[in-house]
């Protein structure tokens, strides 16, 4: 039997399409290699999204070199962000490579794959581009040993209009396309009919959902398709824009009970000028309004951010505003990175990245201390309730699921609870995680937590 291995590394979009990928490989004949040199087919998924992931890739890529040397049998194919830049450059460059093929390019890859099967056999390896388009995928929502399918990703948008000048999105995915209602509600009535209890609808910025359909249908509307689904239990989306999160979105998360009291918000920074030349297209002040108006329409609500330190031009005191601004709002989960110019972006052709490296690491490690303060405090509010969980499966021996809230939760039980949402009493609490006791014999239907 031939073996593949499949690579990934960025956001939610990539582990879907690397979901998909792994079955189009089974359903090919390919069995999983947990090693990458091991493999026949070696798959690459990448992101661009920071520079310290494109050294990874570049050094992945070396690695790969040097086996294909000693095997030159193996097949290299490389897809995700990476490979949307001018690949017949690419190919000259990394020789090795055989296939780079654009985010969910599935077609082609596929296409590719029978292609090298039958080159394989006439003893044939020639390298070469792609460039179709077209399938999305379902892949499992948590990063660790679920593979069960409890709670699926189903990207719903792809690509971003917005071009804020530091990012690379648009650039490698393209414009937003949306996918149709009916054709997102046939996916989730088929992944509820194998078992899954939760979807995470994606999109880089899924508050544009529906504006490319006739129509204009809304994702406001979508949760509406999806709540009455029997089997459904819970309904989650990312990532939002604070430009774009509308109030009737506010009130149907508030009013369909599937839906959960969580939301991604990227804020990015807590500084005025700072958000202009990011191209951010909201104030804090608006930003600030709309925390409250979250925190007011949806009672216990956990709001999620990212932040980039380090952003060209900031100085001490607009970094300080951010830190201000996140010791005010006291978010649940800040995801902090520092700023990097990426090749091709508004920001990396017209600002200089000013902001010396030493500087970004220490900005950042301050936002990580507070953050830590911060989550650790609002995760202690849970401690001595009992909070519905989802059970995704076992991770070192113990359960572990979410609240609705999105917070991680370990317990010990014997009977199988795979899939199934149960009350578990905290105990402890740390900034990354809650520890309880399950709490037997008490039934659990879909409602909401209590505000901790
Ligand atoms: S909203 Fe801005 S940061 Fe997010 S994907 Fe689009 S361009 Fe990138």
């Amino acid at each position: 039997m031939r073996h593949f291995h499949l690579w990934t590394i960025g956001c939610q979009m990539n582990k879907a399409e690397s979901w998909h990928l792994a079955g189009m490989l089974a359903a090919a004949g390919y069995a999983e290699s947990p090693r990458l040199d091991d493999a026949d087919l070696v798959v690459l998924n990448t992101c661009v999204v920071r520079q310290s992931a494109e050294d990874r890739i570049v050094g992945t890529l070396g690695l790969l070199e040097g086996i294909k040397r000693r095997r030159p049998a193996m097949r290299i194919a490389v897809t995700g962000c990476f490979a949307a830049r001018d690949r017949t450059a690419l190919l000259a460059k990394y020789p090795h490579v055989d296939l780079f093929f654009g985010s969910g390019e599935y077609a082609a890859f596929s296409e590719w794959l029978d292609g090298s099967q039958a080159q394989d056999a006439a003893g044939d390896s020639r390298a070469r581009p792609c460039d179709e388009v077209e399938v999305r995928p379902p892949a499992p929502a948590d990063d660790a040993e679920d593979a069960s399918g409890v709670s699926m990703y189903v990207p719903i948008i792809q690509g971003c209009n917005n071009f804020c000048t530091y990012c690379i999105v648009p650039y490698t995915r393209g414009r937003e396309v949306s996918r149709p209602p009916e054709d997102v509600e046939a996916e989730v009535r088929q992944l509820v009919s194998r078992g899954t209890k939760e979807v995470v609808l994606l999109g880089q910025n899924v508050d544009s959902y529906g504006h490319d359909l006739p129509g204009h249908p809304s994702l406001a509307g979508l949760l509406e398709q999806l709540q009455p689904l029997t089997g459904l239990l819970r309904i989650r989306f990312l990532t939002n824009h604070p430009k774009d999160m509308s109030p009737s979105l506010i009130e149907t998360m508030a009013r369909l009970g599937k839906v959960c009291e969580h939301v991604d918000l990227a804020l990015q920074s807590g500084d005025d000028d700072i958000l202009r030349a990011m191209g951010r297209g909201y104030t804090v002040q608006t930003f600030c309004r709309l925390v409250d108006d979250l925190r007011g329409g949806i009672p216990g609500i956990a709001i999620s951010t990212d932040i980039i330190v380090g952003f060209p031009g900031e100085t001490d005191s607009q970094f300080e505003n951010t830190y201000e601004l996140l010791e005010r709002l006291r978010l649940d989960v800040v995801h902090v990175a520092a700023y990097s110019p990426r090749p091709g972006t508004a920001a990396a052709r017209r600002l200089a990245d000013s902001v010396s490296e030493e500087v970004k690491a220490e900005r950042l490690h301050r936002i990580e201390v507070l953050q830590e303060r911060v989550s650790a405090e609002i995760n202690e509010t849970y401690v001595s309730h009992p909070a519905e969980v989802l059970v995704l499966g076992r991770r070192k021996g113990r359960w572990f699921g979410r609240t609705r809230t999105d917070k991680l939760v370990f317990f010990d039980a014997e009977d199988e609870l795979g899939g199934r949402l149960v009350s578990v009493h905290i105990a402890q609490a740390s900034p990354w995680a809650l520890q309880g006791q399950l709490v037997y014999n008490s039934p659990v239907t879909v409602r909401r937590n209590p505000s901790p």
